[in-house]
């Protein structure tokens, strides 16, 4: 069953622009907040910081001996949430690592079953994996040593702590940020009154004053994003809401999700059928500025206009996503959603018109969004197993052939569109595995 309550961002916009004077107070919090984070990641984004960084006390005391908060005025109602956020993105960026080196372990031939057996022990045991990565000797609890006795037996030990010790050195990125373009904000250092919110600012005792479009107040950290080019602040505060329940949602649909058109029913609905119009203009903005920004590169020119203008395109294509999940649920009132399993990596059904990087990154986003949407109305939301889902016949599951969007299948003579065939493929299989 789906939980009773669920995270959710909401957003909050200034009523009028912000004017300028305050703008640079705000920009001036940005920049130090980044200058933090960029410090944390230098000094604690390596290899050697790993243990360290959980859960993080070490790193607290030794941020507040290091003088950066007094250097750079900044206060501390900023300063530690500044490097709480760099250490969230440091920890991720180890899940991120230990992910791809287990995908390289599975796939190194040079590799015994015993010797994947003993790196996947030693990578989930956190003390013998910073033992091995800071060369150290190793103390295990007595529980675990026995295991581990068992698991060392008859592998070269030393040659795979260099192997896991060289692959960490090859994955494990190092992690900067040049954007300025926000800064987490506690509940200490805001007041909501006066239709507007109260920001704390570096001098003391001063604050700066944002106009609100609405009148909801938040008592949890904030983040709040700025938009210096247009004068304009968003405020994205997590709220616990609970989940909606639709007595008239239903249905079981199938789904396929595709680069053009966002998502084809099993009965042959379609939305999203700009998706791939408004990737296309991102993509060709990313490109083109891309291409300027190489051109002109010894002349250093600022990406300001650039980065708002991706921005503003990113937005769009967000809030066109968002309206077409939305319309796709109040219409087709599903109470269980089946669609295909995203592939690892394929190459399959690749747009060519639309850089891919942008393509994979903005799939990512109709995935989490639609994951998101279903979770706040407790609608299931199920993945089945994706492979041959476009090349088999729906009707009676004989292997077809497909050409412009269209699966024909000369088993049985149907011929209808391919992403149709996928969704009603997704929900056969959906209702045959319960
Ligand atoms: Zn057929």
């Amino acid at each position: 069953m789906p939980s009773s309550t669920i995270c959710k961002t909401v957003r909050q916009y200034n009523r009028e622009p912000i004017p300028e004077t305050d703008m640079r107070k705000l920009q001036e919090i940005a920049k130090d907040y980044r200058a933090v984070k960029n410090y944390v990641y230098q000094r604690y984004g390596g290899m050697k910081s790993l243990p360290k960084i959980y859960p993080g006390y070490t790193v607290q005391n030794e941020m507040t001996a290091s003088g950066l908060r007094a250097s750079l005025g900044l206060p501390s109602v900023y300063f530690y949430l500044a490097v709480f956020d760099a250490l969230g993105d440091i920890k991720n960026q180890w899940t991120q690592t230990k992910s791809r080196i287990e995908k390289c372990i599975r796939e190194n031939e040079n590799l015994s079953p015993e010797d994947r057996h003993y790196l996947r022990f030693v990578m989930k045991q956190s003390d013998c994996f910073e033992a091995i990565l800071l060369e150290k000797e190793l103390q295990l609890s007595e529980a675990w040593e026995k295991t581990f006795q068992e698991v060392r037996a008859g592998v070269e030990e030393k040659r795979l702590n260099q192997y896991l010790r060289r692959q960490v050195r090859r994955h494990l990125r190092k992690m900067h940020t040049d954007a300025v373009d926000g800064f987490s904000i506690s509940k200490k250092a805001y007041r909501y009154d006066d239709h507007g919110i109260y920001l704390a600012i570096k001098e003391k005792r001063k604050r700066v004053f944002i106009p609100l479009t609405d009148n909801n107040r938040y008592a949890k950290q904030l983040y709040v994003r700025i938009f210096p080019g247009e004068g304009n602040v968003v405020i994205h505060a997590p709220v616990e809401m609970r989940v909606r329940q639709h007595e008239d949602y239903r249905r079981e649909i199938g789904l396929a999700v595709g680069i053009r058109t966002m998502f084809v029913t099993d009965s042959g609905s379609i939305y999203g059928d700009k998706y791939s119009d408004y990737q296309y203009a991102l993509s060709e903005y990313v490109r083109e500025g891309n291409i300027r920004y190489r051109k002109n590169k010894e002349k250093n020119p600022g990406r300001k206009k650039y980065t708002a203008g991706r921005e503003r395109l990113e937005e769009a294509l967000h809030t066109y996503i968002n309206a077409e999940i939305n319309r796709m649920l109040r219409t087709e009132k599903p109470a269980v959603i089946y669609l295909p399993k995203l592939p690892q990596s394929s190459k399959a059904g690749v747009n060519k018109r639309i850089n891919s990087s942008v393509n994979m990154w903005q799939r990512g986003y109709v995935r989490n969004r639609l994951n998101q949407k279903c979770k706040e109305q407790s609608i299931h939301l199920i993945e089945v197993f994706g492979k041959d889902i476009s090349r088999e016949c729906s009707q009676c599951g004989a292997i077809g052939e497909k050409g412009n969007a269209v699966f024909s299948c000369k088993a049985c003579g149907a011929k209808l569109s391919e992403r149709e065939n996928a969704a009603k493929n997704a929900l056969k299989r959906g209702q045959a595995r319960s």
